[in-house]
């Protein structure tokens, strides 16, 4: 018997894929986990903005296939908010239209960076592993002074709450846009190129949240049972104790929990491993959802918000995304502020700082009606990457699946990924499990 913990993406892929008998336990009383929508006085929000960007062509396949093609593919139209004007995302090859001695300092201090290292060594540097520079030192040494000191020093510790040389830089290779000094350069003059990045386009589906993707999974999925948290695991007994009391036996535990819960629910695991999982860090993020009496109050998907007079790292536009998550004449927003250590911000403080930035940025109007003022708290939004992570996270990973647990997803696997990556986390692991006597 299979036993899968959680119904978000990677769960429901891993059931979706399995060739063998599985039951799949769910603590809450829906599937999606942080990929789910919910709607109040009309309005649709996800758990701040959840767009698809595939890399992966089976998994654009799966999932144009579950949601019958109705899927909008949308030119993301992303901004960055400082020095009061907006430019393109992503910064670091869109300076044009900032004061001119920022353009300055940013283009000097990348050509500066690209002459220590060369565009060879840059080039191939981008996506490999170097397991000992901190973050920090990678933003100068990639990006150098001035886009360092303008954008990704600023935004990122915002985001991060540390100092970034806590911070290791072996997630990057993918996240951050790293562009060539042509597309630098042509990005101050104001002719670059619209699709640098990872995620230039985005897809979207055409009706409802993105809640419809976890949802048009079931009809393909049994042995579905929700409102049933798993509390204690013993690996001696291959036992699940959950807290309704059942006891499940398993040959093998597929979790999807976020790894530090798991580790604690193991009370039979080795105190090295427990020790590891307590040094596992986490930002936390305030999803600030607000509904609009105005019709566009933007016409953009989402901006980035470095400077500290914002509360907020990121905004963005679910109306934009879908006429259906508006009701007519209405504008959505979600607005991001990050938190960390269970350091909590009053609601209040939060609703005043968002719409008074928000005013302050231009976006809303003094005088709009703002008639849903809603807040998330995303407990484990992000897994930090720091230098413990990096060492910690291999090890308790081969330790449980040593004892037939195969941690998987986005806080299974205690990592930055996607939910292209949760649904190809599922297909392989259940790929794998259908290989085994
Ligand atoms: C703020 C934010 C924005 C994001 N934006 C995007 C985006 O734009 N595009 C994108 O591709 N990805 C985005 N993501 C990432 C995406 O949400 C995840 O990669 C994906 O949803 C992870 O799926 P999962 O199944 O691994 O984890 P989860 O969705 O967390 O699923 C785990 C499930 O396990 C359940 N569970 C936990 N503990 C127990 C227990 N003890 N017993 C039973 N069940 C349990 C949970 O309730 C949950 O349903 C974003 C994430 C965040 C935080």
């Amino acid at each position: 018997m299979i036993v899968i913990i959680g119904a978000g993406l990677a769960g429901l892929s891993t059931a979706y894929h399995l060739k063998k008998d599985y039951a799949i336990y769910e603590r809450e009383h829906e599937v999606g986990g942080l990929c789910k929508s919910y709607t109040i006085d009309g309005f649709t929000f996800d758990y701040t903005g959840h767009l698809l960007h595939f890399r992966k062509k089976e998994i654009k396949a799966l999932v144009s296939r579950l949601l019958d093609s109705k899927l909008n593919e949308i030119k993301r139209r992303a901004y960055i908010f400082s020095k009061n004007i907006y430019t393109e995302y992503p910064f670091q090859a869109n300076t044009y239209g900032l004061p001119k001695e920022v353009v300055k300092e940013c283009l000097m201090g990348f050509i500066e960076a690209f002459l220590k290292q060369g565009q060879g060594a840059r080039g191939k540097g981008q996506g490999k592993k170097n397991k000992t520079e901190t973050f920090e030192d990678w933003i100068y040494k990639t990006f150098g002074k001035g886009i360092a000191k303008h954008f990704m020093i600023p935004f990122n510790e915002k985001f991060w709450k540390m100092p970034l040389d806590k911070l290791s830089s072996d997630w990057v290779s993918w996240l951050v846009p790293m562009p060539k000094i042509e597309d630098v350069v042509s990005g101050a003059i104001g002719v670059g190129k619209k699709d640098i990045g990872y995620n230039p386009i985005f897809h979207y589906p055409v009706n409802g949240g993105i809640d419809v993707l976890p949802t048009a999974f079931l009809p393909h999925i049994n042995n579905l049972n929700l409102n049933v948290k798993a509390n204690r695991i013993s690996l001696k007994n291959k036992t699940v104790s959950f807290a309704n009391g059942d006891d499940v036996k398993y040959d093998y535990l597929v979790s999807t929990m976020p790894l530090p819960e798991l580790i604690k629910f193991c009370g039979d695991c080795p105190s090295k491993i427990k020790t590891l999982s307590k040094g596992l860090k986490y930002i936390s993020v305030y999803d600030i959802n607000l509904g609009i009496k105005r019709n566009q109050v933007s016409d953009k998907h989402w901006l980035y918000f470095p400077e500290k007079e914002y509360s907020f790292y990121r905004v963005g536009f679910p109306m934009n995304f879908s006429a259906s998550l508006a009701p007519e004449g209405y504008s959505s927003m979600y607005v991001e502020v990050s938190h960390k250590d269970g350091r909590e911000i009053p609601k209040g403080k939060l609703i005043n700082d968002a719409v008074n930035g928000l005013i302050k940025a231009g976006i809303l109007k003094k005088d709009d009606e703002i008639t849903v003022k809603d807040i998330v708290d995303i407990k484990y939004a992000y897994a930090v990457y720091d230098f413990h992570r990096q060492k910690a996270v291999p090890i308790i990973l081969k330790y449980l699946s040593d004892n037939n647990i195969f941690s998987i997803g986005r806080y299974g696997a205690w990592e930055h990924t996607s939910m292209e990556d949760a649904i190809y986390h599922g297909k392989v692991t259940a790929q794998r499990l259908n290989k085994k006597a």
